[in-house]
């Protein structure tokens, strides 16, 4: 029987009711979160939440969300950093809670998914054959004929699909074929003045969004509606984070600018067709000379402006500033209805290059900002000190390199200037990003709605403390809380340091740590699942053991993620190595993967732009930079790699992290209380007898 909103049934009933439906098991941990998201939303207060691997954490939110949803009358947003997760949500997960809930609330819950609008395909672009952005001289004729074949594929698919969402082209299609059939944000006309406007995919997928209990979304759609001036997603009052963890490294992507010569061209190219030709061939120019500039200098964080990077900065912003000013009026469109499209892709491409620019010269202070004038100094002796500094800070814990003044000018700093290596078609590019997102959050994610944060790793440390930080929250302004997991660490796995190695060094794997692996995975009768902290070690490993073992060794890159964690899945016996996307994207429940094998404790590495920027910031500020950012960094990434372990209830296997820093550091307890509780062992003897019994039962 349908309810009245004001006789819906409290959360655990509803919660009851899911969990029978769904043909679960009801546990402790995931009534007490449900109870607590519910409190949250009641109280209004902003909650964070670790839950393990195991408790049913999606139900447990989503119960009181769709009950708040039903009471309230709006909808709750549900963000997620990874695909995969939304399409749990919206293909598994929210299906069967409506059919589950829908006799005990006013009506059946709806739900919807909400991208951004890059994501669905532009029927404007399409039907007006907008200009191609592409610089074909930068390719070669195989891709110009691999993308039109993509191109092609597009627009059959586009006949026939009835949501515009990219996601739906299998196989997927390049970014820069579907570049020719989509728009960002800023790009689009408009609903009310685009010619497409009452059939665009985008605005159809915000309306059904309007008129769903809840929105399933990313973390970069959250932050973009939280930070700009116009709404993206449909009024809320409650946020639930899932992989709250990735937070704020999904918007720090959002608000980090970059520059190079294809950011530069793109915008020479868009108003090429709308101005002058003097006019484009100054921003051409000055796009020439930053090309120029940045293919001879180092990669890395730029910490003083270089007078000649200070200059064609400069002249990149002015430049850009005159096309911008030729192109008239930005209402202008209104007249000239033909163009209105070409118009509104020259202002965006010229206003982010514009902007970029002077939010470039800014990062270095006021007087950077005008007349483009920089320290007196070449770029190769900027980048090289810096290196140094970034070495100093790693190696002091974080000290902070510089004296005085470098102190004062870092404590003032809220951005970094860092130069990326150029790596195939992509040139080298200029990126700025700031320092803390925290702030930004703070003000426009957290200042009025509820927001709930959840994750399976959110405590590092045993405490909330690090991530609250970097979230923007004060104490008082948030509460926390520990579900912990269904699972018996202490009696299911082993957590293995193996102190007798030497410290992994600077020149790849050493023979020592071959070895280790090589006798672990004998033990375990191969089942294991290698996590380098990076490709090289990955490789080194995969190369070394593939002539010593005679189980099959499967390495990232050998084939596409998805298929070699597939073919990981299928046979016990193989094993998978890989680094950052494996450490916390693969799922494996069952005996194929009975151990863990973490190469080393996974730092930044100390030449990283930004965590080097944040940790010397830190430390200018009275902080310390080292386990504020470094540490707090490796133990989200060892507590997310040491996840892999147990994923179901029979899961049962061991941990084997090599480097022996973390049974002897002074920071190891921050590390080990980071991990989920494992019984710990550091004798080698020990742990393969424990190996060979798993496999002899398994
Ligand atoms: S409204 Fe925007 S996204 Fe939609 S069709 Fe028009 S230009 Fe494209």
């Amino acid at each position: 029987m349908p309810k009245d909103r004001s006789e819906l049934p409290p959360v655990e009933e509803l919660l009851t009711a899911a969990v029978t439906g769904l043909g679960g098991v009801e546990r402790p941990g995931q009534v007490k979160m449900a109870q607590a998201v519910g409190d949250a939303i009641e109280s209004e207060e902003h909650l964070a939440v670790q839950a393990g691997t195991g408790t049913g954490k999606s139900l447990a939110y989503l119960v009181p969300a769709i009950r708040h949803a039903a009471e309230s009358g709006d909808a709750v947003v549900v963000s997620t950093a990874t695909i995969a997760l939304q399409r749990q949500l919206v293909d598994r997960d929210l299906p069967r809670l409506a059919d589950a809930l829908e006799s005990l609330l006013p009506h059946r819950p709806e739900f919807a998914i909400l991208k951004g609008r890059r994501n669905y395909l532009c029927r404007h672009k399409m039907a007006a054959g907008m200009p191609e952005d592409e610089d074909d001289q930068l390719f070669d004729p195989r891709e110009v004929s691999a993308t039109g074949r993509m191109v092609q594929r597009i627009q059959d698919w586009a006949n026939e699909t009835e949501t515009g969402d990219r996601d739906e082209i299998v196989p997927g299609v390049s970014d820069q074929a579907w570049r020719q059939f989509s728009v960002t944000a800023r790009e689009c006309l408009g609903a009310q003045r685009c010619p497409s406007g009452a059939d665009c995919f985008a605005e159809l997928a915000r309306e059904r969004a309007g008129e769903a209990d809840v929105v399933v979304t990313n973390h970069a759609l959250l932050a973009i509606d939280a930070m700009e001036d116009f709404a993206v997603l449909p009024e809320h009052d409650v946020v639930v984070v899932d992989e709250a963890h990735e937070l704020v490294d999904r918007v720090t992507s959002v608000v980090t600018g970059e520059l190079s010569e294809s950011t530069v061209g793109l915008a020479v190219r868009r108003a090429g067709r709308l101005v002058e030709q003097g006019v484009a061939d100054r921003l051409q120019e000055a796009g020439e000379d930053l090309r120029a500039l940045l293919a001879v200098a180092p990669p890395g964080r730029v910490d003083t402006l270089p007078q000649s990077l200070g200059m064609t900065l400069a002249l990149v912003r002015d430049a850009a500033f005159a096309c911008i000013t030729a192109l008239g009026p930005r209402n202008k469109d209104k007249d000239d209805p033909e163009n209105a499209g070409l118009r509104k892709a020259a202002f965006t491409a010229l206003d982010e290059v514009h902007d970029t620019a002077q939010r470039m010269l800014d990062a270095f202070g006021p007087a950077a900002g005008g007349d483009g004038a920089g320290d007196d100094e070449d770029m190769d002796s900027a980048n090289s000190r810096d290196s140094a500094n970034a070495r100093d800070s790693a190696s002091s814990g974080g000290a902070n390199g510089g004296g005085t003044d470098a102190r004062s000018e870092e404590v003032h700093r809220a951005e970094v200037v860092w130069l990326e290596e150029g790596r195939g078609r992509i040139p080298p590019t200029l990126r700025v990003a700031p320092l803390s997102v925290g702030g930004m959050l703070r003000d426009k994610l957290f200042g009025d709605r509820t927001v709930v944060l959840t994750s399976a790793t959110l405590a590092l440390g045993g405490t909330f403390d690090s991530l609250s930080r970097q979230w923007g929250l004060r104490a008082g302004e948030w509460t926390g809380l520990d579900v912990g997991s269904p699972f018996d660490h202490p009696r299911r796995g082993i957590l293995y340091v193996a102190t007798h190695l030497p410290q992994p060094g600077r020149d790849g794997l050493p023979e020592a740590y071959v070895d280790e692996i090589a006798e672990l995975i004998e033990a375990a009768g191969g089942r294991t699942l290698g996590l380098f902290s990076s490709m090289r070690a990955a490789k080194a490993a995969t190369e070394a053991l593939r002539e010593r073992l005679d189980v099959p060794l499967l390495c990232q890159g050998d084939d596409s993620t998805s298929q070699l964690v597939k073919q990981f899945a299928g046979d016990p016996a193989t094993c998978l190595f890989g680094t950052l996307s494996l450490w916390q994207g693969v799922d494996v429940p069952g005996p194929s993967l009975t151990l863990v094998i973490i190469d080393r404790i996974p730092f930044p590495r100390p030449d990283d732009p930004l965590a080097s920027a944040r940790q010397r910031h830190v430390a200018a500020t009275g902080g310390n930079g080292f386990m504020a950012v470094a540490a707090t960094h490796a133990a989200l990434l060892l507590a997310q790699g040491a996840g892999r372990l147990l994923r179901s209830m029979d899961d049962r296997g061991v941990v084997a992290v090599l480097d022996p820093r973390l049974a002897t550091a002074r920071y190891s307890g921050f590390l080990l209380n980071s991990l989920p509780p494992f019984w710990r062992t550091t004798d080698p003897a020990k742990v393969r007898e424990a190996l060979r019994r798993l496999t002899a039962d398994a």
